[in-house]
């Protein structure tokens, strides 16, 4: 990786205002060592270049700020009044001794809890606060918690305990209550304490308990406490060897999605590093096999299976949730901005096509070429039998429940704190965030853009005295070009020519009330060729990825007849206002790219055409997304539906045919629920 040397440059000032020194420079990752404004890690840990800032920081607008209206009139906001999980007679997690409770309650409240915090509801926030109040009394004097029998002889499943440890860490960010630093601390004594022979020994425990080890590292950055850190290695010791050269522990989506970052997680303590380098190689050895294809995800429609590797095949929407949380943490641990990268990658062309556009349905499965999404069971073609492709509010208690942070999670890591006190901006989106830099001084910036669907990006800054403070852009990996301008005025970087793709842009200047920064970042169409499925191609245009534009038809059912057979209704809930969905294809899918030889030709035919921006703020539907794409495309009439019912695998390329050429238009991936995202080339 390069690495630049930071230099000093002395540019203009602007008028009427003191001049001042200003120092732009392409960097890899934030300088400095220790913010003195935000707790980030204390010393044996590595230092944090970047630091989540607190739950509420970031106000999102635009298209995610309706996004988060949506969760919270759909599914999220109302899972608890039907999800007999969540029904809080006699539930485990509010009662000792209750239904028994595993991982659904805190699934859901993890997210639940944030769109609370994020939109500042006082109903939401009240009832978080009823299963949260329970959960602190629910502590025993050894520090263990919830439900379970730690002293059962084959021991007990701490899985659902992690996902606890993060609901605190936000509500405690959100109130500043006491009481979580001290049932954190004992609950970790509980952890130290716990025999050996019977900690961690399940399978999804075992697989991920890196998110343990994260949180033992922030209460440890909160109070010093020195046995945490002996507690952390027992934790690394007992969890599965995510470290190994040229394998996984296991092939699970969801697992690989959050666990393959344990490794530098760890590094944080050990310093080695194999250790960070092991959750690279974790992120290349699943792509490399299995992630042939567009979307930031892979082929795992559960588990990664050898053979399984076509476009066709998808991926969990938990897999998705927890992909884009594990990014965002491995910005803050590396400073890395190559994962944020991922994360958009997977949070605008693979996510959003999850859920039905009113939030209140969601499927198990979403995979990059998908023509149609049915109730049927398409096993051994994707690998679960049953209806995992239907649009369904019980679709599977899994996904059904943990959804609910992708968006909030997302949200809260648009900007972060930086280690020389300053402020970068890592996911774009529009926004404003509230936050101390320099020597406490609260600023806000205002992030105005329709990014992705376009490429300019406004900040302004709102500061009650002039204030001099670091300002971090990312430059994106498909970024060539990124211009910036302070007031007006265009700005260099005095260390290159044109900033770096996979980088930071520092802005170190003393910035008054009202200053604006407009950002450009150049998108261009790109290709991009996947050898190893038969030199199938995708085609970019900056963050997005486009599917053939093919005419959805939705079919609503009942869900009482079509729920997963693990979820359960609510006594008394109105099925009615809760349906489900098949979507089938009105339109021909089997179409290929008329690529031929001449890939710059092809690519210098395509139209870029905009569109209205939704009037509901919502683009992710075939009919409401701003931007298309018009190619030039070949019908390949032997390209159908396999007898899985499934499209069939993707026909090698190139494909000989003798099909008219036919103009044809392409939507982002995201707004696609039935989607051709990596298509034949034809010739
Ligand atoms: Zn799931």
């Amino acid at each position: 990786m390069l690495r630049f040397v930071l230099s000093v440059g002395l540019l203009g000032c602007w008028a009427g205002i003191t001049c001042a020194q200003e120092t732009i420079t392409c960097v890899e990752s934030p300088t400095g060592t220790s913010s003195s404004l935000y707790v980030g890690n204390r010393a044996p840990l590595t230092p944090s270049p970047l630091i989540k800032l607190p739950v509420g920081a970031v106000h999102a607008e635009g298209w995610i700020g309706r996004y988060l209206e949506l969760q919270r009139d759909g599914l999220t906001g109302k899972l608890g009044t039907i999800s007999d999980w969540l029904d809080k007679k006699d539930n485990a997690w509010l009662s000792i001794g209750g239904k028994a409770g595993w991982e659904e309650v805190p699934y859901w409240l993890k997210g639940y809890a944030d769109l609370a915090y994020l939109l500042n509801d006082e109903a939401m926030i009240a009832e978080t606060k009823t299963w949260i109040d329970a959960i602190l009394k629910s502590q025993r004097p050894d520090g263990f918690f919830g439900p379970g029998d730690p002293n059962a002889e084959s021991g007990v499943d701490i899985w659902p305990n992690m996902l606890v440890l993060f609901l605190m860490q936000s509500y405690y960010e959100h109130s500043g209550d006491p009481a979580v630093i001290e049932f954190m601390t004992n609950y970790f004594r509980w952890v130290q304490n716990y025999p050996e022979k019977k900690f961690l020994k399940t399978y999804w425990e075992n697989s991920r308990a890196g998110d343990m080890l994260y949180s033992c590292f922030l209460l440890y950055n909160h109070t010093g406490d020195q046995f945490l850190l002996e507690v952390a290695e027992k934790i690394h010791r007992n969890t599965a060897d995510w470290m190994q050269e040229s394998n996984l522990p296991n092939w699970h989506n969801v697992n690989i999605a959050q666990c393959f970052r344990e490794p530098a997680t760890w590094w944080m303590l050990s310093q080695e590093d194999a250790h960070r380098w092991a959750t690279y190689n974790n992120f290349w050895l699943i792509r490399a096999c299995f992630g042939q294809m567009p979307g930031g995800m892979f082929a795992s429609d559960e588990n990664s299976r050898m053979g399984y590797i076509d476009p066709r095949q998808g991926v969990e929407t938990c897999g998705m949730v927890e992909q884009m949380s594990s990014d965002a943490m491995l910005v803050r641990i590396t400073g890395d901005p190559s994962w944020a990268d991922n994360c958009e990658d997977v949070a605008f062309n693979t996510y959003p096509a999850a859920f039905m556009p009113d939030f209140k349905a969601l499927r198990y499965l979403t995979c990059p070429n998908q023509v149609v999404s049915d109730s049927k069971n398409h096993s051994p073609g994707v690998q679960n039998a049953g209806p995992f492709m239907m649009m369904n509010p019980f679709s599977c208690r899994c996904c059904q429940h943990n959804h609910s942070h992708g968006w909030p999670y997302y949200v809260e890591n648009l900007w972060m704190a930086t280690a020389d006190n300053g402020l970068a901006a890592v996911l774009y989106n529009a926004c404003s965030v509230k936050a101390k830099v320099t020597d406490g001084t609260e600023v806000s910036i205002r992030e105005a853009t329709r990014y992705p669907f376009e490429e300019q990006v406004t900040l302004t800054i709102s500061t009650p005295k002039s204030v001099a403070f670091p300002l971090y852009l990312r430059v994106p990996a498909w970024c060539d070009g990124m211009e910036i301008r302070i007031n007006g005025e265009v700005r260099k970087c005095s260390n290159v020519d044109t900033p770096t793709p996979v980088s930071y842009v520092r802005l170190e200047r003393t910035w008054n009330d009202g200053d604006c920064v407009e950002i450009v970042m150049p998108m261009t169409l790109k290709l991009r060729m996947w050898q190893q499925n038969k030199n199938c191609v995708s085609l970019d245009y900056g963050p997005l990825t486009f599917s053939l534009k093919i005419a959805e038809r939705y079919e609503k059912k009942s869900s009482s007849q079509t729920a997963i057979g693990d979820s359960h209704w609510q006594e008394g809930v109105d099925e009615s206002l809760w349906p489900s969905f098949k979507i089938y294809p009105d339109s021909a899918w089997n179409y290929g790219l008329a690529i031929g030889d001449n890939p710059q030709a092809f690519l210098d035919q395509v139209k870029i055409v905009r569109h209205d921006w939704p009037k509901d703020q919502y683009p992710w539907t075939v009919d409401a997304a701003p931007i298309s794409l018009t190619v030039q495309g070949q019908k390949i009439p032997e390209w159908t539906l396999d007898s899985y019912g499934l499209c069939s695998p993707i026909p090698a390329s190139p494909v000989q045919t003798a099909e008219p050429t036919e103009t044809l238009e392409l939507i982002p991936m995201g707004a696609a629920r039935l989607r051709i995202s990596a298509f034949p080339v034809t010739k």
